[in-house]
């Protein structure tokens, strides 16, 4: 609490707590920003896209790779039972055991056939062999992508957090720095401050600088510049009502 007796000290008190607002808003601009930076970090670590397209693509790799495992095994049982069905038809034909002509004819027409299948399933499973190896190039693509992702990821949170801890360090600073401003300027100065603050978009003092009003780049009197520089009263811009402060 500020007590005022003589003239002197109404001025003195002014000239302070001009100075003490820009101090202030100067510490709420830097407060400001590192909120908003913390804000930034915090989208940019929402967005876990990559780790989750990169996954989404290993999943869809490995559903292929299975389903091409099991047609190449598939087709691999296949000639097994075919090839033992040709074996078993073999041994038949030259044990000598069948004798008659036409069961002979038989046994031998349907070796060839299983011959042909044989050949045909040879085909298929060459086939399947190059699918397979296709996609388990494609597998270890996804793989390779999704660690890197996942590396990438942890990367950039390494860097985040340390960034936030910074930033939020600086808060603390700031704050106490806020407080101790808080404590030269008059609190229905600060009143005026603060809804200056949530209607000018944060920016509620504003620096004079070359006869220009910082806030909105307009020129500012000279009665204005002399009364500002002077301290004997707040003196605020004709256009954009922010607080005017002259160093
Ligand atoms: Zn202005």
């Amino acid at each position: 609490m500020v007590r005022i007796i003589h003239r002197g000290d109404i001025i003195h008190v002014i000239m302070s707590s001009v100075a003490g607002i820009y101090i202030l808003q100067q510490v709420d601009t830097k407060i400001d920003r590192s909120k908003k930076r913390i804000a930034e970090i915090n989208s940019v670590l929402d967005d876990n896209s990559a780790v989750v397209e990169t996954l989404r693509q290993l999943q869809e790799a490995s559903v292929l790779m299975d389903s091409a495992t099991k047609k190449h095994a598939g087709v691999q049982g296949e000639i097994d039972i075919v090839s033992s069905k040709y074996e078993n038809g073999e041994k038949r034909l030259y044990s000598g055991t069948v004798t008659n002509p036409k069961e002979l004819k038989d046994l031998q027409d349907q070796g060839e056939a299983l011959v042909r299948r044989i050949a045909e399933l040879e085909d298929a499973k060459l086939e399947a062999m190059i699918v397979e190896e296709d996609c388990k190039e494609g597998l270890e693509g996804a793989n390779r992508n999704h660690e890197v992702a996942l590396h990438e990821r942890k990367v950039l949170e390494r860097e985040m957090d340390s960034e936030s801890m910074t930033i939020l360090d600086d808060i603390e600073r700031l704050e106490g720095e806020r407080e101790v401003a808080l404590n030269s300027i008059p609190d229905e100065l600060i009143d005026r401050y603060e809804l200056a603050r949530s209607k000018y978009r944060g920016l509620a003092v504003a620096l004079v600088d070359d006869g220009m009003c910082s806030g909105c780049g307009l020129g500012v009197s000279t009665g204005h510049v002399q009364a500002a520089r002077s301290g004997s009263r707040i003196v605020t811009c004709d256009n954009c009502n922010r607080f005017l402060y002259v160093k």
